[in-house]
């Protein structure tokens, strides 16, 4: 068990708890990447769990910063070898959560945001049943969820309804989570996921030090 002091918020005291795993997930063209990137640049403490992947970088894309992109072999080694917290296929290619980083910002009270899918959140709430908190992001409407998908890579009409099937069977699991977010404007989309983050990191079973100060009280 550990007592690391962590921050609430930027500008609030430390308190000793462990800490957090956001995971936020959303069909392609919700703006959850948006979102987790909108909390990383406010608060650099808060880590970013980078995946390992067997696709292919897309452009502008970094090897250890966006994705750990590894080939298939290494990635089932990595995966028989327990160093996987989780792991799916997606589009036919896999990913998964490397385990050590993770055990590791939770050992030192630091909190982690995931971008994963709804089966990453599955996995990684059984294996951390208290230090997960799952976010799902739904766009507001139909309509903008298809004009978001256009224009990502290709428009041709069966490669849209390719990328809106994926996105139902992702909604399809919005009930896993403990909150859910609808994207209508960005900027309340982002301070409602600092909101939760905030909320989660001041529940009870994850401030170790309560019990000492109410103790102090003679209760
Ligand atoms: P992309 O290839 O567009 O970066 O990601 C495709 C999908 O894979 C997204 O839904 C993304 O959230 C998901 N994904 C990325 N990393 C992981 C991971 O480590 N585990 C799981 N289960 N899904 C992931």
């Amino acid at each position: 068990m550990t007592t690391t002091r962590a921050p609430v918020s930027s500008s609030c005291p430390p308190v000793p708890r462990r800490g957090v795993c956001l995971v936020i997930s959303a069909p392609s063209g919700a703006g959850k990447s948006t979102i987790a990137n909108a909390l990383r640049a406010s608060e650099p403490q808060l880590l970013h769990s980078v995946s390992v992947t067997t696709r292919q970088p897309r452009p502008g894309e970094t090897d250890g910063v966006h994705y750990h992109f590894r080939t298939m072999e290494r990635f089932t080694q990595m995966a028989n070898a327990g160093e996987l917290l989780e792991w799916a296929t997606v589009f036919g290619r896999g990913y998964g959560t490397p385990r050590a980083p993770v055990e590791q910002a939770l050992a030192q009270g630091r909190d982690m945001v995931f971008d994963i899918d709804w089966q990453g959140h599955r996995q990684i709430r059984a294996a951390l049943p208290d230090d997960v908190v799952g976010l799902f992001v739904l766009p507001p409407s139909i309509e903008e969820l298809e004009r978001r998908l256009h224009g990502r890579g290709s428009d041709e009409k069966a490669e849209i309804e390719r990328r809106m099937q994926a996105a139902r069977d992702e909604i399809s699991h919005w009930n896993e989570f403990d909150h859910v977010i609808v994207n209508a404007d960005l900027d309340c989309a982002i301070a409602q996921a600092r909101a939760i983050l905030t909320a989660a990191r001041l529940q009870r079973h994850r401030q170790f030090g309560l019990a000492d100060l109410v103790a102090s009280f003679g209760v």
